[in-house]
């Protein structure tokens, strides 16, 4: 399924997102690059606060204010959409990016049918009567698993189940035939057996329609399940990136072990990161040189004040000075 030599669809490029506050501006993101190519699914993963979901907000172009892009650049196709009129954007966001959010219900309008939800939607971005629009509803809640969907298509969503409701989510967000999908946490409100079902749906779609797919998710087992390719990040920055057994298998950065071990079917009732005591950093407080050296067991004396660079370790790439030529370092 992977198609890590296709052109990328979208492009993140070294990527800073800054929140000017009054006691100074907090960097958000702070300089993250990753790709994906057409009919791939990228999981981006890490604890709640390492950016995760500010990187698929920035892709799809709604980061709350007064959060900016500072610098860098994101790219669909080659061309720049991070600096798209308000305006522009928004189209851009309905026709060609689709985005699921974990919640369905801040994707659906309660008083209408999620008919007229597709409808108007597909009517929005592609040149077709009601008629048409209509079977196109009915067709995508068909292709999203929904049961008998002549006659769903007039429900209104209080009338789907949870699993059922995130199935017309991605149907609404395949309405206009996006080239890209930014699901965050599209499961994590399921239960999981639903979450198997859904997961399975997305690779679908990627894989018949050559939709892109950005997964952002805390679950290592969900990146397992779904992924082909992962970036991991870390204080607003991607620590980790590579094949998706790659990584799993042979993971190259200490957070990334640690990560691992969340994973019930690799670690038997292992609490998440329990092998790494500490938290998260705080946006006002994010340490130097490696921004995980006060919670990393192996920090060398360099982690403290130089970040590393992005080092390439077999098919991953992986910021982390264990990685680097020896420089007389040892251990602290
Ligand atoms: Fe640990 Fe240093 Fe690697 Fe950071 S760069 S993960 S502190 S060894």
């Amino acid at each position: 399924m992977s198609t890590a030599t296709a052109t990328p669809l979208l492009e993140v490029d070294d990527l800073v997102v800054e929140f000017p506050t009054r006691r100074g501006t907090l960097r958000a993101l702070d300089g993250v690059s990753l790709h994906i190519s057409p009919g791939e699914i990228l999981g981006v993963v890490g604890e709640s606060g390492a950016g995760k979901s500010l990187t698929g907000a920035a892709v799809i172009g709604l980061l709350e204010p007064p959060g900016r892009v500072a610098s860098g650049a994101i790219r669909l196709h080659g061309q720049r959409i991070d600096n798209l009129p308000a305006e522009q954007l928004r189209r851009l966001r309905g026709r060609r990016i689709g985005a699921i959010f974990q919640d369905p219900l801040t994707s659906l309008n309660p008083l209408y049918s999620v008919g007229q939800q597709l409808v108007e939607t597909i009517r929005t971005h592609l040149p077709l009567d009601a008629h048409q629009a209509r079977d196109r509803a009915v067709d995508l809640l068909r292709q999203t698993g929904i049961p008998a969907p002549e006659s769903r298509v007039d429900h209104y969503p209080h009338q789907f189940s949870g699993g059922m409701r995130q199935r017309v989510v991605i149907a609404l967000a395949l309405a206009a035939e996006p080239e890209l999908i930014v699901a965050d946490e599209p499961t994590t409100a399921l239960d999981v057996s639903i979450q198997a079902q859904v997961i399975a749906l997305l690779r679908r779609l990627a894989r018949e329609h050559g939709t892109a797919v950005m997964l952002v998710t805390h679950d290592m087992g969900v990146i397992a399940e779904a992924c082909d390719r992962v970036a991991v990040m870390y204080a607003g920055r991607v620590v980790e990136t590579g094949p998706v057994a790659e990584v799993i298998h042979r993971p190259a950065h200490p957070y990334t072990r640690g990560l691992m071990a969340a994973i019930p079917s690799l670690a038997e009732n292992v609490d998440r990161l329990a092998q790494i005591d500490g938290a998260m950093p705080r946006l006002d407080a994010v340490p130097s040189g490696c921004a995980f050296h006060p919670r990393c067991a192996q920090a060398l004396a360099r982690c403290r004040h130089e970040r590393p660079p992005r080092l390439s370790v077999g098919a991953t790439q992986v910021a982390c000075w264990l990685h680097a030529s020896p420089a007389g370092e040892e251990p602290t």
